[in-house]
């Protein structure tokens, strides 16, 4: 008798002695749905169900948690709905809601964590972030993402501070509170985004001053100063005031051309993002872009914080003679993180976004995020933009044709590449 009382006893230390956990057919359901991402059934069951959605599974994991280990947005957004608690769970292994999301390298489910109040700062047993877990497994996306993530009510207080005249107004909460987010720093992506996000709408100086403040606030923290943040605060406060000067300078220009009457056609055709973006990207002599160079070399000098050690990194790689990369990569990567096969990555070449989806119809050898990014840069890239003599019939068509063809293959072939690349 007693041996057929160990039988059980053992088959459980077998699995790991996990607590036994009876599910009802509800909460079963609930969990098939979500692993077979059936989301409208799941929309019904949830629709039923009047308990907490915060139950766990025998891996002690929420149904939550499941629907973000699937990179499943709908889920997420449905469970969340239905006030699931973001942080909640018992894993064997401590890993978060935001954990398994960043492991399933959905970057709109894990804004939807963030946004949820998910904890980015949380460890799973062997003291990993769900950043960390994002960069271990290469979701680089991920990782951005939550490295840069801003809750709400760090800009919020800016539509109450200072109470007689707070330096942001309500309606402009959301488009700034996206734009401290931003990922891409690069200066035209800078100005896109204010453009974008509503912004130009509203004082630049007085945007300036609230990410001034953030700056303040990142390193003045009692706990986990983030000085990686307040660098980057001060670097889109510095380029506000760019942006800002290049519009007051666009500004006085077509006032004084509209007084005397002059230079209206030169004016009308452009407009002052453009003006910025053509500063931004005119090459100099040797080939680099003159103006971020200098910019941002300028832009690091002026960061009030010299002990931390991003000032530090920065200020040696940029003054390194053996290292080539130009300013922009340092501050990208001192931002964002380095990381490798750089190569293979796909870059608009107006605002450096990363895999745009169009590329010059002529050459095919410069992409472009869409018809706005390829007009700012045109101004460059026509000096350079080959066109492909179309194949014709006839004798005249032979050579040019032939030549043409060469040209098709090429792009054809590095598109492939990046096809391969991609998927
Ligand atoms: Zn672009
Ligand atoms: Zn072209």
């Amino acid at each position: 008798m007693s041996a057929t009382e160990e039988k059980p006893a053992a088959k459980e230390q077998q699995q790991q002695q996990k607590p036994k956990v009876v599910l009802t057919a509800d909460q079963q359901q609930i969990f098939d749905r979500i692993s077979k991402n059936e989301v409208s059934e799941l929309k019904l069951v949830l629709g039923q169900f009047k308990q907490s959605v915060d139950f766990v599974d025998e891996n002690g994991m929420t149904p939550l948690q499941h629907a973000a280990y699937k990179g499943n947005k709908d889920a997420v957004q449905l469970l969340l709905d239905q006030g699931a608690d973001v942080n909640s769970g018992k894993h064997e292994y401590n890993y978060t809601a935001l954990h398994f999301g960043a492991l399933s390298g959905s970057v709109d489910v894990c804004v939807k964590l963030l946004l949820a109040g998910a904890n980015p700062n949380a460890v799973n047993s062997v003291g990993r972030t769900a950043s960390q877990m994002a960069a271990f497994v290469a979701n680089h996306q991920v990782v951005a993402t939550i490295n840069n993530f801003v809750p709400v009510k760090e800009v919020e207080h800016f539509t109450k501070s200072p109470a007689s005249d707070p330096l942001l107004p309500v309606v402009h909460l959301e488009g700034f509170h996206k734009f401290v987010m931003q990922i891409n720093i690069h200066p035209v992506r800078i100005a896109l985004n204010l453009q974008k996000y509503g912004l130009f709408g509203e004082d630049l100086k007085r945007l300036k001053k609230a990410l001034d403040e953030m700056m303040e606030r990142e390193m003045k923290r009692r706990t986990e100063v983030n000085e990686v943040m307040a660098f980057k605060f001060h670097y889109l406060g510095y380029f506000l005031n760019e942006i800002a000067k290049c519009r007051d300078y666009f500004l006085a220009r077509k006032d004084k051309a509209d007084k005397e009457g002059t230079g209206a056609k030169d004016q009308k055709s452009l407009d002052f993002v453009e003006l910025f973006a053509k500063r931004v990207l005119k090459l100099g002599k040797d080939g680099s872009l003159e103006y971020i160079e200098a910019t941002i070399r300028e832009c690091v000098r002026e960061f009030p914080f010299r002990e931390c050690t991003i000032f530090r990194q920065v200020v040696t790689q940029l003054a390194s003679k053996e290292n080539p990369a130009c300013a922009l990569e340092i501050i990208k990567a001192a931002i964002n993180g380095q990381r490798g096969f750089q190569d293979t990555i796909s870059f608009c070449s107006s605002c450096g976004e990363e895999k745009p989806d169009k590329k010059c119809s002529k050459c095919k050898e410069v992409q472009y995020c869409d018809r706005e990014c390829q007009r700012l840069h045109w101004f460059m890239h026509k000096k350079v933009c080959a066109r492909p003599v179309a194949p014709t019939a006839g004798a005249q068509g032979q050579t040019g044709g032939k030549d043409a063809k060469k040209e098709i293959d090429s792009a054809e072939i590095s598109e492939q590449l990046q096809k391969l690349v991609a998927s």
